[in-house]
């Protein structure tokens, strides 16, 4: 349930429906806009529907939520959250592009990859350490060592790190070498490592799993949300449907739906949504029509002899390409880049 205050209301009558919700054995959650403010009430449906305070003073209304997700949704906050990360901001005017090659594969690799990427104008190097390869036999990445060659190559370039993290047990490791990290698709539902992730003060890209709906997917983000960690980013990377020309079906029509029903930022990932180089661009600039906060696309300096995804990584001269045209599309969408 959410109560809406009225424009009117005081602090002191915000106050009062705060304790007597809390009296009630229920939990508060505080969104302060510019006319209004909004208490959600979260915990037991049955103690939620003995609840009464439409007579309470300054309460305009309350309206019940009948989704699960409650912290992650618009109607909870419906002004839209910013994620900043060292003064780079996700989800604000500014869009935000994620770039690099899918593997950490060595320190020279990454180095190229890293400039090029910052000199189009890329604020985040992406790069996995850990890779969750669909066969055993694939590189699975160079691990710690990997991490410790992410960072280096960040640092000296002046950009960010986001990575994939795979384990629940491997968090204070990712944590020291990375900014933002990742939840990738295979683990969108690992609950124990939601759980463990709505601990950690580093803010979580969750991107959506093979075959997740909408709302399992805002559940998830829920899992984190309800740990204490309010900073996550979606990422739609395509899900799995009966076309097999693509790796997967790119669901632009997740970025509008996120935007309707909830107040995070998202993302979308046109390399992995697509998995052909040729459809990068084209899905990439729609994305950013469609209302995308930002992108992550991978690219790598010598796609042909990428250790994995060479087949969707772009080539620096064409992610660069990509780039020019995406600020033109940023500016009919009030945005920069
Ligand atoms: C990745 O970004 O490297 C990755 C493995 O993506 P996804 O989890 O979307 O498959
Ligand atoms: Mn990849």
């Amino acid at each position: 349930m959410i109560i809406v205050m009225k424009p009117t209301a005081t602090q002191e009558n915000i106050n009062n429906v705060v304790r007597k919700i809390e009296n009630a054995g229920l939990r508060t959650h505080l969104s302060t806009g510019e006319e209004v403010t909004i208490v959600g009430v979260i915990g037991d449906k049955k103690l939620i529907a003995n609840l009464e305070v439409n007579m309470l003073e300054g309460v305009d209304k309350s309206v019940r939520i009948t989704e699960k997700y409650k912290l992650v949704s618009r109607d909870f906050h419906p002004a839209d959250t910013i994620i900043d990360v060292d003064g780079i901001k996700i989800g604000g005017e500014e869009l935000v592009v994620m770039a690099g090659p899918c593997a950490v594969e060595s320190l020279d690799q990454l180095l190229e990859a890293a400039t090029l990427v910052k000199k189009s104008g890329a604020k985040f190097l992406r790069g996995g350490a850990y890779k969750p390869r669909t066969s055993p036999y694939d590189f699975q990445g160079l691990e710690e060592k990997g991490l410790k060659i992410l960072r280096q190559a960040a640092d000296e370039v002046g950009l960010k790190v986001v990575t994939e993290i795979v384990d629940k047990d491997d968090i204070p490791r990712m944590e020291e070498y990375s900014d933002i990290l990742q939840v990738g698709a295979r683990n969108m539902q690992n609950f124990q490592m939601l759980k463990a992730l709505g601990r950690s003060k580093k803010p979580i890209l969750l991107k959506r799993g093979l075959s997740a709906t909408i709302s399992e997917w805002l559940n998830a983000a829920e899992y984190i949300m309800a740990g204490g960690n309010e900073q996550v980013i979606f990422c739609e990377r395509g899900i799995r449907t009966y076309e097999t020309f693509t790796r997967n079906t790119l669901d632009l029509s997740a970025v509008a739906a996120i935007k309707e029903l909830s107040h995070l930022p998202i993302i979308v990932d046109p390399s992995h949504g697509t998995g052909r180089w040729q459809m990068v661009q084209p899905m990439a600039r729609a994305a950013i029509a469609a209302g995308a906060d930002g992108l992550i696309i991978e690219v790598h300096p010598h796609p042909e002899v990428a250790l994995s995804d060479g087949n969707q990584s772009l080539k620096p001269k064409n992610f660069d390409r990509l780039m020019k045209d995406l600020e033109a599309i940023a500016k009919i969408m009030g945005r920069t880049l």
